[in-house]
């Protein structure tokens, strides 16, 4: 990064061009990378859940803290809650606010646990250009964690496809 120094002070020698280059870059470059980290998650919102990015470290595994503070996705067919077949209640893995119950869960086939829809108020969403195009984000209503996607190729009747990393979340049997 070019001091700021550099750039009101020319030093001689050094082409105005590249001084002109530099500014910008200094004042573009900033705002270049606002819009890329910009996934639209936390930023701005006040969740009832609050911990220091180090607490959360401490609280979580390398995996839950990589999907839920970092919006990392897991790899397909890895977490044993795809497979989760039995009655019960899917929980924030970060907070443990309650999420999806197993009744809205459905076998998609993408190898992640997929939903139809949301327990009341669990959720917030958000939209995110991670790839370059428009998809919702889908976050823990109470500690704003990154728990997946929701796309428009669900069942029917809510036509939803509630896309979860397993990691995100954790079941509580009825
Ligand atoms: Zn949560």
């Amino acid at each position: 990064m070019p001091r700021l120094s550099d750039l009101d002070h020319p030093v001689p020698g050094r082409p105005a061009g590249r001084r002109a280059v530099l500014r910008l870059f200094a004042l573009g470059g900033g705002a270049l990378l606002l819009g890329a980290c910009g996934s639209g998650r936390a930023e701005g919102r006040q969740w009832k859940v609050r911990h220091s990015e180090a607490e959360w470290r401490r609280r979580l595994t390398k995996a839950q803290y990589r999907v839920l503070r970092e919006a990392g996705t897991e790899r397909a067919f890895s977490s044993p809650l795809d497979r989760e077949t039995r009655a019960g209640t899917f929980l924030c893995a970060g907070c443990g606010n309650a999420l999806y119950s197993s009744r809205a869960k459905y076998d998609s086939g993408t190898g992640w646990p997929s939903f139809r829809q949301p327990l009341p108020g669990a959720i917030a969403t958000a939209t995110d250009f991670k790839l370059g195009y428009p998809r919702t984000e889908v976050l823990c209503a109470d500690c704003g964690g990154h728990l997946g996607h929701v796309f428009g190729d669900g069942p029917r009747p809510t036509g939803k496809r509630y896309c979860m990393n397993g990691t995100a979340m954790r079941f509580r049997p009825a």
